[in-house]
């Protein structure tokens, strides 16, 4: 079977979804599974070759992964502004703590609405959240309820939680 190029495919190409397998190939001809972090590495250095499976309803196929940029931005491996939505740059924002959050005060999170003014949009809360740790030593929650409000083109108003200790910097 004569793989297909993940490139070709473009941003349809479902890196990150549940369902793709990845196989590598190593130099020696070991097969084994996996992508990730150390995969992704190898294959720049040119030690192996990663694959895909992208299961289909009546048949599977099988992908060679020849953009590893793009693989690497899809999987947090490389930041990526069309991705995120989020420049690679300090943010410049504002924030208070969300006026109509029933946040208990036992709660170790605490609900803070966020803008930002230098434009960028949070598409990934993750990426986000990764950034925050950086720049504002912000614990931000990548799981449970977020929400973001305003009107379309305007500036949005993002409602995240952030652990409580981590904002009395
Ligand atoms: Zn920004």
């Amino acid at each position: 079977m004569e793989p297909r190029s993940a490139s070709a495919a473009g941003k349809d190409f479902p890196y990150t979804a549940r369902t793709t397998c990845y196989i590598e190939v190593h130099e020696d001809g070991t097969v084994t599974h996996g992508g990730g972090h150390a995969a992704y590495e190898r294959a720049v250095a040119g030690k192996s070759r990663l694959f895909a499976v992208w299961p289909g309803e009546w048949s599977s196929h099988l992908f060679v992964i020849d953009d590893l940029d793009e693989y690497a931005k899809a999987h947090g491996l490389k930041h990526d502004e069309e991705r995120t939505g989020l420049k690679e740059h300090v943010h410049e924002m504002r924030w208070e703590p969300a006026p109509h959050a029933n946040d208990s005060p036992r709660s170790p999170y605490i609900s803070v609405d966020v803008k930002l003014d230098c434009g960028c949009d949070i598409h990934d809360r993750r990426a986000f959240a990764a950034q925050m740790k950086e720049q504002q030593g912000w614990d931000v929650a990548t799981s449970g309820g977020w929400g973001s409000s305003g009107a379309p083109g305007g500036r949005k108003t993002y409602t995240l939680r952030v652990r409580r200790k981590s904002l009395t910097s």
